[in-house]
Protein backbone atom coordinates (compact mmCIF):
# COMPACT_ATOMS: atom_id res chain seq x y z
CA UNK A 1 0.00 0.00 0.00
CA UNK A 2 1.38 3.15 -0.31
CA UNK A 3 0.77 5.98 1.31
CA UNK A 4 0.97 9.55 0.51
CA UNK A 5 1.59 12.66 3.21
CA UNK A 6 0.70 16.51 2.21
CA UNK A 7 3.82 19.01 3.54
CA UNK A 8 3.26 22.56 3.73
CA UNK A 9 6.67 24.70 4.22
CA UNK A 10 5.43 27.43 6.75
CA UNK A 11 6.50 30.29 9.18
CA UNK A 12 8.47 28.32 11.94
CA UNK A 13 6.20 28.35 14.92
CA UNK A 14 8.31 30.10 17.15
CA UNK A 15 8.92 32.92 14.80
CA UNK A 16 6.59 35.83 15.87
CA UNK A 17 5.42 37.42 12.13
CA UNK A 18 4.80 40.94 11.45
CA UNK A 19 1.89 42.77 9.53
CA UNK A 20 3.32 44.42 6.65
CA UNK A 21 3.09 48.23 6.22
CA UNK A 22 0.34 48.04 3.88
CA UNK A 23 -1.73 45.28 5.24
CA UNK A 24 -1.75 42.91 2.30
CA UNK A 25 -0.43 39.97 4.72
CA UNK A 26 2.52 39.22 7.22
CA UNK A 27 6.16 39.76 6.42
CA UNK A 28 8.20 36.76 5.86
CA UNK A 29 11.16 38.33 3.98
CA UNK A 30 14.21 36.56 6.16
CA UNK A 31 12.11 34.50 8.79
CA UNK A 32 12.81 30.93 10.09
CA UNK A 33 10.37 28.41 7.45
CA UNK A 34 9.68 24.60 8.70
CA UNK A 35 7.32 21.81 7.89
CA UNK A 36 4.09 22.75 9.16
CA UNK A 37 3.69 20.99 12.75
CA UNK A 38 0.71 18.86 11.98
CA UNK A 39 2.40 17.44 8.65
CA UNK A 40 5.69 16.45 10.54
CA UNK A 41 2.77 13.96 12.77
CA UNK A 42 1.58 12.80 9.12
CA UNK A 43 5.01 12.03 7.90
CA UNK A 44 5.46 10.39 11.25
CA UNK A 45 2.29 8.39 11.19
CA UNK A 46 2.88 7.40 7.18
CA UNK A 47 6.46 6.03 8.45
CA UNK A 48 5.49 4.26 11.43
CA UNK A 49 3.11 2.60 8.66
CA UNK A 50 5.94 1.21 6.49
CA UNK A 51 7.71 0.19 9.20
CA UNK A 52 4.89 -1.92 10.98
CA UNK A 53 4.72 -3.28 7.32
CA UNK A 54 1.30 -2.31 6.34
CA UNK A 55 2.65 0.30 3.88
CA UNK A 56 5.36 -0.13 0.96
CA UNK A 57 6.26 3.42 0.35
CA UNK A 58 5.96 6.93 1.78
CA UNK A 59 5.56 9.76 -0.69
CA UNK A 60 5.55 13.19 0.35
CA UNK A 61 4.31 15.93 -1.60
CA UNK A 62 5.03 19.58 -1.18
CA UNK A 63 3.04 22.52 -3.20
CA UNK A 64 4.40 25.74 -3.43
CA UNK A 65 7.98 27.59 -4.37
CA UNK A 66 11.03 26.30 -5.11
CA UNK A 67 12.86 26.32 -1.46
CA UNK A 68 9.71 23.51 -0.14
CA UNK A 69 11.74 20.99 -1.73
CA UNK A 70 13.71 21.60 1.84
CA UNK A 71 10.64 20.82 3.46
CA UNK A 72 10.35 17.84 1.34
CA UNK A 73 14.04 16.94 2.32
CA UNK A 74 13.02 17.16 6.08
CA UNK A 75 10.25 14.34 5.18
CA UNK A 76 12.51 12.31 3.45
CA UNK A 77 14.78 12.67 6.29
CA UNK A 78 11.30 11.46 8.86
CA UNK A 79 11.17 8.36 6.95
CA UNK A 80 9.52 8.70 3.66
CA UNK A 81 10.80 7.72 0.38
CA UNK A 82 10.60 9.74 -2.20
CA UNK A 83 9.16 13.64 -2.53
CA UNK A 84 6.97 15.17 -5.33
CA UNK A 85 7.43 19.04 -5.24
CA UNK A 86 4.48 20.83 -7.44
CA UNK A 87 6.41 23.75 -8.05
CA UNK A 88 4.84 27.38 -8.38
CA UNK A 89 4.82 30.97 -7.51
CA UNK A 90 1.26 31.26 -7.22
CA UNK A 91 -0.33 32.28 -4.09
CA UNK A 92 -2.17 28.83 -3.36
CA UNK A 93 -5.40 28.64 -1.23
CA UNK A 94 -6.64 25.79 -0.20
CA UNK A 95 -9.13 24.92 -3.33
CA UNK A 96 -6.07 25.49 -5.38
CA UNK A 97 -3.52 22.58 -3.36
CA UNK A 98 -6.46 20.36 -3.03
CA UNK A 99 -7.06 20.52 -6.84
CA UNK A 100 -3.04 19.95 -7.14
CA UNK A 101 -2.99 17.18 -4.47
CA UNK A 102 -5.77 15.27 -6.40
CA UNK A 103 -3.91 15.65 -9.78
CA UNK A 104 -0.42 13.75 -8.20
CA UNK A 105 -3.02 11.33 -6.04
CA UNK A 106 -4.56 10.31 -9.73
CA UNK A 107 -0.62 9.61 -11.18
CA UNK A 108 0.31 8.14 -8.04
CA UNK A 109 -2.55 5.97 -6.91
CA UNK A 110 -2.41 6.11 -3.11
CA UNK A 111 -4.61 3.78 -0.66
CA UNK A 112 -3.63 6.30 1.79
CA UNK A 113 -3.48 10.44 2.24
CA UNK A 114 -2.19 11.42 5.22
CA UNK A 115 -2.52 15.45 5.74
CA UNK A 116 -2.27 17.76 8.82
CA UNK A 117 -5.36 19.28 10.07
CA UNK A 118 -4.57 22.52 9.42
CA UNK A 119 -1.51 25.07 8.39
CA UNK A 120 -0.32 27.21 10.86
CA UNK A 121 0.34 30.08 8.56
CA UNK A 122 -3.37 30.58 6.72
CA UNK A 123 -5.33 28.27 9.66
CA UNK A 124 -7.60 27.52 7.06
CA UNK A 125 -8.31 23.26 7.96
CA UNK A 126 -9.92 22.87 4.89
CA UNK A 127 -7.46 21.32 2.41
CA UNK A 128 -8.09 17.52 3.78
CA UNK A 129 -11.91 18.44 3.42
CA UNK A 130 -11.40 19.45 0.16
CA UNK A 131 -9.85 16.96 -1.46
CA UNK A 132 -12.19 14.27 0.17
CA UNK A 133 -14.47 15.84 -1.80
CA UNK A 134 -12.82 16.38 -5.14
CA UNK A 135 -11.43 12.65 -4.85
CA UNK A 136 -14.98 11.49 -3.16
CA UNK A 137 -13.36 9.46 -1.37
CA UNK A 138 -14.05 8.81 3.11
CA UNK A 139 -12.63 11.07 5.03
CA UNK A 140 -11.78 10.85 8.71
CA UNK A 141 -9.70 14.20 10.43
CA UNK A 142 -8.29 15.33 13.50
CA UNK A 143 -7.26 11.86 13.78
CA UNK A 144 -5.01 11.06 17.31
CA UNK A 145 -4.84 7.28 16.32
CA UNK A 146 -4.85 5.41 12.99
CA UNK A 147 -5.09 1.41 13.05
CA UNK A 148 -5.08 -0.29 9.55
CA UNK A 149 -6.52 -3.89 8.71
CA UNK A 150 -6.74 -4.82 5.36
CA UNK A 151 -9.34 -2.25 3.13
CA UNK A 152 -10.42 -0.66 6.21
CA UNK A 153 -8.65 2.33 8.52
CA UNK A 154 -9.91 2.62 12.44
CA UNK A 155 -9.38 6.00 13.35
CA UNK A 156 -9.86 7.68 16.41
CA UNK A 157 -10.89 11.50 16.51
CA UNK A 158 -10.63 14.34 18.93
CA UNK A 159 -13.76 15.56 19.21
CA UNK A 160 -15.71 18.35 21.34
CA UNK A 161 -15.63 16.41 24.65
CA UNK A 162 -14.48 13.43 23.89
CA UNK A 163 -13.18 10.74 21.24
CA UNK A 164 -15.12 9.34 18.59
CA UNK A 165 -14.07 6.35 16.51
CA UNK A 166 -14.69 5.25 12.87
CA UNK A 167 -14.06 3.33 10.44
CA UNK A 168 -13.49 3.68 6.77
CA UNK A 169 -12.77 1.79 3.58
CA UNK A 170 -9.15 2.94 1.62
CA UNK A 171 -8.89 4.56 -0.16
CA UNK A 172 -8.74 7.57 1.82
CA UNK A 173 -7.97 10.93 3.51
CA UNK A 174 -6.59 11.33 7.03
CA UNK A 175 -5.82 14.48 8.98
CA UNK A 176 -3.96 14.47 11.76
CA UNK A 177 -4.63 15.76 15.44
CA UNK A 178 -1.91 16.69 17.68
CA UNK A 179 -1.90 13.94 19.77
CA UNK A 180 -1.63 11.14 16.57
CA UNK A 181 2.27 10.68 17.92
CA UNK A 182 5.72 12.82 19.14
CA UNK A 183 7.44 13.06 15.56
CA UNK A 184 11.13 11.58 16.04
CA UNK A 185 14.36 13.46 15.92
CA UNK A 186 16.07 14.16 12.38
CA UNK A 187 19.35 12.72 13.20
CA UNK A 188 21.92 13.58 11.33
CA UNK A 189 22.70 9.75 9.37
CA UNK A 190 19.22 10.64 7.99
CA UNK A 191 19.61 13.87 7.34
CA UNK A 192 22.22 12.53 4.95
CA UNK A 193 20.86 9.38 3.37
CA UNK A 194 17.54 11.83 2.73
CA UNK A 195 20.10 13.96 -0.15
CA UNK A 196 20.29 10.74 -1.83
CA UNK A 197 16.12 10.31 -2.09
CA UNK A 198 14.56 11.29 -5.54
CA UNK A 199 12.39 14.46 -5.50
CA UNK A 200 10.15 15.31 -8.65
CA UNK A 201 9.22 18.22 -9.40
CA UNK A 202 6.03 18.91 -11.92
CA UNK A 203 4.43 22.10 -12.54
CA UNK A 204 0.58 22.92 -12.19
CA UNK A 205 0.18 23.00 -16.01
CA UNK A 206 1.74 19.88 -15.84
CA UNK A 207 -1.04 18.47 -13.84
CA UNK A 208 -3.78 20.34 -15.96
CA UNK A 209 -4.43 22.68 -12.77
CA UNK A 210 -4.68 26.53 -12.84
CA UNK A 211 -3.62 27.30 -8.97
CA UNK A 212 -4.66 30.78 -9.54
CA UNK A 213 -6.65 32.24 -5.83
CA UNK A 214 -10.03 32.89 -5.87
CA UNK A 215 -10.23 34.07 -2.53
CA UNK A 216 -9.12 37.98 -2.12
CA UNK A 217 -7.31 39.09 1.15
CA UNK A 218 -8.84 42.41 2.13
CA UNK A 219 -6.46 43.52 4.72
CA UNK A 220 -4.62 41.58 7.35
CA UNK A 221 -3.88 43.14 10.74
CA UNK A 222 -2.38 43.10 13.91
CA UNK A 223 -4.48 41.94 17.16
CA UNK A 224 -5.73 44.07 19.33
CA UNK A 225 -2.68 44.69 22.02
CA UNK A 226 -3.69 43.18 25.12
CA UNK A 227 -4.36 45.95 28.18
CA UNK A 228 -1.77 45.29 31.51
CA UNK A 229 -2.77 43.74 34.13
CA UNK A 230 -2.79 45.46 37.68
CA UNK A 231 -2.14 44.73 41.01
CA UNK A 232 -5.34 44.79 43.81
CA UNK A 233 -4.74 45.97 47.39
CA UNK A 234 -6.84 43.20 48.81
CA UNK A 235 -9.22 40.47 48.42
CA UNK A 236 -12.38 42.75 48.70
CA UNK A 237 -11.38 44.26 45.72
CA UNK A 238 -10.14 41.57 43.87
CA UNK A 239 -13.77 40.09 44.51
CA UNK A 240 -15.82 43.17 43.65
CA UNK A 241 -13.48 43.13 40.40
CA UNK A 242 -14.40 39.83 39.41
CA UNK A 243 -18.09 40.22 40.05
CA UNK A 244 -18.37 43.45 38.15
CA UNK A 245 -15.44 43.77 35.73
CA UNK A 246 -14.07 40.42 34.88
CA UNK A 247 -15.35 38.64 31.38
CA UNK A 248 -14.62 35.73 30.15
CA UNK A 249 -12.58 36.18 27.08
P1 LIG B 1 -4.93 24.16 5.49
O1 LIG B 1 -6.22 23.68 4.90
O2 LIG B 1 -4.27 25.25 4.66
O3 LIG B 1 -5.06 24.56 6.95
O4 LIG B 1 -3.89 22.94 5.42
C1 LIG B 1 -4.22 21.65 5.91
C2 LIG B 1 -3.19 20.64 5.43
O5 LIG B 1 -3.17 20.59 4.00
C3 LIG B 1 -1.74 20.92 5.81
O6 LIG B 1 -1.46 20.47 7.14
C4 LIG B 1 -0.99 20.11 4.76
O7 LIG B 1 -1.00 18.72 5.08
C5 LIG B 1 -1.87 20.32 3.52
N1 LIG B 1 -1.38 21.47 2.73
C6 LIG B 1 -1.85 22.73 2.73
N2 LIG B 1 -1.14 23.53 1.89
C7 LIG B 1 -0.17 22.73 1.36
C8 LIG B 1 0.89 22.93 0.41
N3 LIG B 1 1.12 24.12 -0.15
N4 LIG B 1 1.67 21.87 0.08
C9 LIG B 1 1.45 20.65 0.63
N5 LIG B 1 0.47 20.40 1.52
C10 LIG B 1 -0.33 21.42 1.88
Amino acid sequence: MKVMTAVKRVVDYNVKVRVKADQSGVDIGNVKMSMNPFDEIATEAATRLKEAGKATEVIAVSCGVPQCQETLRTALAIGADRGVLVETDAELQPLAVAKLLKAVIDKEQPRLVILGKQAIDDDAGQTGQLLAALLDWPQATFASHIEIDGETATVTREVDGGLEVVSITLPAIVTTDLRLNEPRYVTLPNIMKAKKKPIDVLKPGDLGVDPSPRLKTLKVVEPPARKTGIVVPDVATLVEKLQNEAKVI
